[in-house]
């Protein structure tokens, strides 16, 4: 094992109590790492706090260990573990009153190594991907609940290992992880099929804006979409899935409102060779070079001229 490997390992097995983070409106990546590392550390005696700004949708609800993930940490702990979250504004106020993390694991291209320790692997298909590399060397073992998360990380973030960065690796990964009894076929329709009415009602207001210009789909989600159609969420409700399945452009973007400052961006690259995550850092988010986002200040109008514009002059598309 590398330096970083071995003090890693020896971080995890000297530490008492550990609280695990993640991103803000997390996704099943972000999920079912948190929750595979902290089920891992407990069943070796450590005490565990996951704690994730914006908690777990009811989507994700049915993961096991769950139940333990919570909105605040409290107590001290002596050691702090960030996953899938590629700078520390977006663990959101998890960490108030905290110091920045002794370790982060991720896989974003624009990740800022804001940890003490950072594992940060670009290429690989999912931060689930890297815990499941490297657990075993850390002195833990993947029991068939911690694979089940693992999977629905690999799983929602290739959009069921098809993304164009899935890998033959992944895939051997993903059967290895099957290998341990985990029920793919349930998880998979959980996490990526599975629809609430309210989430299809608030799909069909999206769906009502599609517009398209030049080389760029787009949609926006307002505010009062959110409230017609009940939809509790802050997010798209993976919309920008649905919108990326449209031939005939190369890039997706989807607004959603937050409030009457703040729109959340999401782009999806349609074509090999068009990389996202540098338009999405020009407005101070990030990503994968086929999938990234960002916060923009500014009411929803502003922040859709500027932004069609912005991505149209640096993608030239
Ligand atoms: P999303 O558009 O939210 O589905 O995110 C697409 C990808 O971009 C994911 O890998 C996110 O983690 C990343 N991402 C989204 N928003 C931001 C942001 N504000 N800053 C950095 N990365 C982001
Ligand atoms: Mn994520
Ligand atoms: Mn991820």
């Amino acid at each position: 094992m590398n330096d970083l490997q071995n003090k890693i390992r020896d971080r995890i097995q000297a530490a008492k109590r550990v609280l695990i983070t993640s991103h803000i409106r997390p996704d099943g990546d972000a999920i079912g790492s948190s929750l595979a590392l902290g089920l891992a550390l407990m069943d070796i005696g450590k005490q565990v706090q996951i704690v994730l700004a914006d908690g777990v949708p009811a989507s994700f609800k049915h993961l096991p260990g769950a139940e333990i993930v919570s909105t605040k940490a409290d107590g001290k702990f002596d050691l702090i573990i960030s996953v899938d979250c590629s700078d520390l504004a977006r663990v959101g106020n998890a960490l108030d009153g905290y110091h920045a993390p002794d370790i982060i694991i991720d896989h974003h291209v624009t990740t800022d190594p804001f940890g003490t320790l950072n594992l940060v692997e670009p290429e690989a298909v999912a931060t689930a991907f890297v815990l499941a590399r490297y657990m075993a060397g850390w002195g833990l073992t993947i029991t068939t609940p911690i694979a089940a998360n693992l999977i629905t990380g690999l799983i929602t973030d290739t959009l069921g290992f098809r993304t164009a960065n899935t890998t033959p690796a992944a895939l051997r990964q993903a059967a290895d992880l099957l290998d341990l009894g985990v029920d793919m076929g349930s998880l998979y329709y959980r996490s990526l099929v599975r629809r609430t009415y309210v989430e299809a009602k608030y799909w069909g207001a999206g769906l009502s804006s599609l517009d398209r210009k030049d080389g760029i789909i787009w949609v926006t989600l307002t505010l009062a979409n959110r409230i017609a159609s009940g939809y509790s969420g802050k997010d798209d409700a993976d919309l920008v899935n649905i919108i990326s399945s449209i031939d005939g452009s190369d890039v997706a973007i989807i607004f959603v409102e937050q409030n009457e400052g703040l729109t959340k961006v999401s782009w999806r690259a349609l074509k090999p060779g068009i990389d996202v995550s540098q338009v999405a850092s020009q407005f101070n988010g990030g990503g994968h070079k086929a999938a990234a986002g960002a916060e923009v200040n500014g009411s929803l109008a502003e922040v859709k001229e500027r932004v069609l514009r912005v991505t149209q002059e640096s993608l030239n598309v």
